[in-house]
This record gives structure tokens, sequence and C-alpha cells, in this order.
């Protein structure tokens, strides 16, 4: 068994940071006691925009204050950096029609430089200001000192070539980090997800953010991932949705006013903002606003526009993403019946259409329990808590790190919530009552992977009382589990006859440390076979209950029986009773099964009767309450 270290304890240099370097945002996140978790800058903002302004004669400006510059000086405000970085300028001819600023040699004319007017920058420094300033915003909410913190894992496209790779490791240079390790993007997200405690599967990765589409196709193998395949667009994202809305309302100022907003590079920045806002109003409601104000130019526009407008506009770019997952299966030679999971991930993948397209292309629902822009910068974060020995591939990410369920008859178990099932989650089930006349249920919640209620930890035991009499098997006591996302659990019971119900709520993880829950895993992969037979054991015995039960509550009936079929029941029963000993679930169930089939005389007996009784007027509940 492996063992967790404590947490903090080996942290000489302070924690190692994960950093998602986004071409259009960029996250940062560490791994501590709580789990991955992003840090956000003074003003609880988590998203730092991937933009570098370098106004002249000052210090640059990184972030949303450089993206606010971008209108005032789109010359000198560098955003898309990754997109360049680590290639040369032949290799940039159609990437530079797109952007406003200029590109030029290098000195040594090997990589593609920025041209800033008054000098020149090459696209490691803008990625440099980037990750430094991810660094600040770290030290400032960890309450550490910057130099503290110069260790990280920076995530990349799984595209990425080496010369790419290299130059993003001169930008940590340039910034003081050191990258213990380069993570590929879709390898972050199904950390992020935990699915690398999983058996062997293919997971999909479909990756929209601003302005590129990645689709990966992973296969998890014994806790490590490959790369299959990958297949997507470059030019493909959130920008052209903004880009169909932007259009919109250029055509229709411009009908209105006469004016060409998109002419000025401000006019274009402020429709940009605008046009991005309504599309994200759109992601959760039926309508956005699309306004845009420049009392200079005597404009003043504002317009509705209702999701099926921007459905259709977007449509054709949403069709160009499906056929990036065609494409990535086809390479991969897999149907979509290979597939195990889908991962949403990208700001992008926030838009409804998206979604479902992606939903149905797959033919499953996608996972989107975390956050897709920060899902990459979680994985970065548990890759950089393994690395620092915070976290083994046991870990407590947002998911439950043991399964939750009830004690049933015989003291098994009913797994109501799995372990490693995301958070928040809700389950259900239903159980009934073993004996007639039985007014309270008692619940005891169960948390671990054993068989056997005795053999996990129990959380607590509550009752369901003032069940009014019935028959055994009648009451339907429905159990709701609720998770919520901060792992707290509450417990909801309800007889749906008579509608008493009652709750409890409490803390699963409490009390348990990193160290128990791996010891706990491990416990029930050591008796994952002995406790399979005791389940079984205990499964056949409650049957073999209930059946003996039956057949004493009718012995009135014995003397209908014939000799024959009196003295095999007799034998049956003698063995039942003395059974007590039997600890092989197949010597036991060979009781079972004779006594079920002994008795079966007995009950046609009963069945002819209930006939008779329901004739008379009698109904089915009150005869079998006697
Ligand atoms: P990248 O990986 O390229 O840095 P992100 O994953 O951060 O990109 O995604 C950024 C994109 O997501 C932008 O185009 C942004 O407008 C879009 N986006 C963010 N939130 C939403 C939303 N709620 N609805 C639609 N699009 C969104
Ligand atoms: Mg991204």
């Amino acid at each position: 068994m492996t063992e967790l270290p404590i947490f903090g304890q080996d942290t000489p240099q302070g924690p190692i940071l994960g950093i998602d370097l986004g071409t259009t945002n960029t996250l940062v996140a560490v791994f501590d006691a709580s789990g991955a978790r992003i840090l956000a800058d003074a003003n609880g903002e988590e998203l730092l925009p991937s933009v570098v302004s370098f106004p002249k004669d000052e210090l640059p400006l990184v972030g949303q204050s450089a993206l606010d510059r971008a209108r005032f000086d789109p010359k000198r405000t560098i955003h898309s950096a990754k997109r360049l970085i680590g290639k040369g300028i032949a290799d940039l001819k159609e990437e530079q029609a797109s952007l406003p600023y200029d590109l030029v040699n290098a000195p040594d004319r090997s990589l593609a430089c920025i041209d800033l007017g008054y000098r020149q920058v090459n696209p490691s420094e803008v990625s440099g200001y980037i990750l430094a300033a991810a660094r600040s915003r770290a030290a400032q909410a960890l309450k550490i000192k910057r130099e503290d913190l110069t260790r990280a894992v920076i995530t990349v496209p799984a595209y990425f070539d080496d010369a790419q790779r290299q130059a993003t490791r001169d930008a940590a240079r340039f910034a003081g980090l050191d990258v213990v390790r380069m993570l590929s993007e879709p390898t972050a997200a199904a950390l992020a997800y935990g699915f690398e405690k999983k058996e062997a599967q293919r997971v999909i990765i479909f990756d929209l953010g601003g302005g590129t589409l990645d689709v990966s196709l992973l296969k998890l193998e014994k806790g490590v991932f490959r790369v299959l395949a990958t297949a997507g667009d470059t030019r493909l994202g959130g920008d052209d949705f903004d880009r169909f809305l932007m259009n919109l309302a250029a055509e229709k100022i411009q009908k209105k006013t006469g004016v060409d907003v998109l002419r000025s590079p401000a006019g274009r920045a402020t429709l940009r903002r605008a046009a991005e806002d309504c599309k994200k109003q759109l992601s959760t409601s039926e309508t956005g606003t699309l306004k845009y104000h420049d009392p200079q130019a005597g404009v003043a526009w504002k317009q509705e526009i209702d999701w099926r407008t921007f459905q259709k506009g977007i449509t054709p770019y949403v069709q160009r993403a499906l056929d990036a997952c065609a494409q990535v299966l086809q390479d991969a030679e897999l149907n979509i019946e290979d597939v195990d999971e889908v991962v949403l991930v990208g700001g992008s993948t926030r838009v409804p259409l998206v979604k479902a397209a992606v939903s149905q292309f797959f033919q499953t629902t996608c996972h989107d329990e975390l956050d897709p822009e920060k899902v990459v910068a979680l994985g970065a974060a548990v890759q950089a808590g393994i690395l620092g020995g915070k976290a083994n591939n046991l870990l407590l990410l947002d998911v439950t790190p043991l399964s939750l369920g009830i004690e049933t008859m015989g003291g098994t178990v009913s797994k109501l919530i799995p372990r490693n099932t995301a958070i928040p989650s809700q389950a259900k089930e239903t159980f009934t009552t073993y004996v007639d006349g039985q007014s309270a249920i008692s619940l005891n919640i169960i948390q671990g992977e054993r068989e056997m209620a005795s053999d996990n930890r129990s959380l607590g035991n509550f009752t369901l009382s003032g069940i009014p009499p019935m028959p055994a098997g009648l009451p339907q006591a429905t159990v709701q589990f609720t998770l919520d996302a901060d792992g707290l659990l509450r417990v909801q019971a309800k007889e749906q006859r008579s509608g008493v119900e009652t709750e409890i709520a409490i803390e699963p993880k409490h009390g348990l440390t990193d160290k128990e829950v791996e010891s706990m895993l491990q416990d029930a992969w050591d008796h994952a076979e002995e406790d399979l037979t005791q389940r079984r054991l205990a499964d056949v015995r409650t049957q073999l209950d209930t059946v003996f039960r039956s057949v004493e509550k009718s012995n009135s009936l014995f003397s209908q029986l014939s000799e024959v079929q009196r003295e095999r029941l007799e034998d049956a029963r003698e063995e039942a009773t003395t059974s007590d000993s039997v600890t092989s679930p197949d010597l036991l169930k060979g009781i079972l099964d004779e006594l079920e089939d002994a008795s079966y005389p007995l009950a046609e007996i009963l069945m002819n009767q209930v006939a008779v009784h329901a004739v008379q007027g009698q109904n089915l509940t009150e005869f079998s309450k006697e």
C-alpha cells in the first residue's frame, strides 16, 4: 500500500502551481488539503485574459487592463500569442491577416516576433508576462512570497510540437517558473475528472475555446493516459459566434444610422464586447440584448436577439466542430460505441447548441459537472499535487472518494452513490418492510466499498417511524441521498403510502483522512472475493428467512397437503431451521430452493383461498394481514 504524505510537509519551495495558459484566458490553480482549486485575483476574478499591452515608456499591462487598451492601442496590445509561439513567420502567413498587430522575423530569423513599433517582442516573452501575472496572483491568493513560487505544471495542446513546447518553457523561465511537467490539455481535463482511477477506457475531450477547437481521443490504461488521436480547427471557437452577432449588429446599425461601426478599431472592440455579452446571455436565457452606444458618433442602438436567430447563425460552425469529432473517430478507426465518456471543455461549450450537438453526435450525456473554463487548470493542479506528493492516484477531488449506501436486510449494503461519482449528486432507492405490521424502518447509512455493512463505516442511523400497520412488502420507503457540492449528505426517507417522512444531514468526509480513505479502498480490494461470498450468503439467508416465515404463517394449511407433500415440506423446514451454521452460499441456496419447491403446493392452496376470499368481498390486503 502506498503511503500518503501529510499535507504541507513536502514543499520546501512552496506549492507547485497548475497553469492553463490558454489562447483566450489563463487560469492558475493549486492542489491543497481541500483538493484542486482555482486562485482568483483580489476582486475574485478567476479568468486572466491572455492579453498583454505594451504602452511605450510604461510597464506592460496584463489581463483585463490590457484588454481594455485594445481599442486604443491595437498594434501594441497582443492577444492570441499562443497561436504564434514557437512558429516561424512562414507558418504564420494566414494568421497575420486576422491579427491587428504586425509580425516580423526575429533577428536570428528563426521565429516570428511582434513589432511594437518602438521595439520587437517575441511570443514567448508575451506569454512570459501572462505567466508572471499568474504567478503574482497565486502568491497574493496563497499569501506566500512570490520567490517561493518557482515551480509549475503548464498545459499545452496535445498537438504542440517540440518548438512550441520549448517556447512555452522559455515563457515560463521568463516568468521565473520552472516547468516541472508539461501536460497536454486533454489529459489535464481527464485528470480533473478523476478518470485515471477507472479501468481501461476511451474518453473524448471536446474543447471549444475562444478561437480554437481541439477534439482529442484519450485512452486510459491503469492510470496512464495515451492520446490516440486529435483533430480540430485552429480557427473555430467562440470568436466566430461573437463575429456573427457583431456583423448582424453592424448591418442593422448601418441601416438605421448610416454609420459603419466596424470601420474603427475602437468601434470593433466595443461591438465585440457587446456581442460577447449578448452571447453569454443566450447561454442561459432565450433572448439576449445586443447594444451599441457611441455618443460621439451619435449612435445609440439596442436589439433583443432570440435564441433561434443565434442558433441559426452559429449552426455552420457547430457543424464544423462535429466534422472534427467524426475525423478523430475515423483517425482512430473507432466508432461512437467505442467511446466511454465525453468531456466538455472550453467556455464555448456553455452554448446550449454546442452541448446538445456534441451529446447527440456521441449519443451520450457529456460531462459538464466541472466548469468547462476551469477544468484544464484544475487538472494541471491535480498533476501538480501528484508531483508534489500531495495526491497520489487516489484523490479527493470533486468526487465522492467512497461509496455511500444503506444497510439492507441481512447486513448487506445497497449502494446509492458509487464512489468517484462527481458531486453534487442525487440518488433514490425504494425499500420495503420485512415483517407484517412493521411500523418503523431503521436506516443505517454506510460509507465504504465492502459488501457487508459491518465491514464499512456507519455514518449514522435514523428511523423512519409512524408507518401504519401494513403487511410485509407493502410499504414503500423511498430513501433519497442528496450529496451537495460541499460533500454534505442529506438523507430523506418517505413512506409513500402513508406519507410519513424524516430527514438527516451528515458530513461523510468528516473525520476521514486521505490515508483512511485509501486504507478503506485497499481493504475492499483485499476482501473483494470473500466479501462477495459473504454477500451472497447474506442475500440467500434473507430470502430463506422470508420463505420460511411465510411457510410458518400458513402452518394451519399443512393438513390440506398430501402425505408426500407434507413430508417433503417438513424435511425442508427441518433443513432450514438447522441451516444457521451453513457458510457456503451454494449449499444454502440448495436448501432455499428445496424449501421453495416443497412449499409450492402450499402456495397453491393459499392462492385458491385468496380467490375465494376475494369473491366473498374481502380484499387481498386484509387477508394477508391475518
Ligand atoms: P481558451 O482555451 O481559448 O483560452 P476558454 O476556454 O477560456 O478559451 O473559452 C473562451 C471562450 O468561451 C470565449 O469565446 C468566451 O466568449 C466563451 N464563453 C465563456 N463563457 C461563455 C458563456 N457563458 N456562453 C458562451 N460562451 C462563453
Ligand atoms: Mg483552453
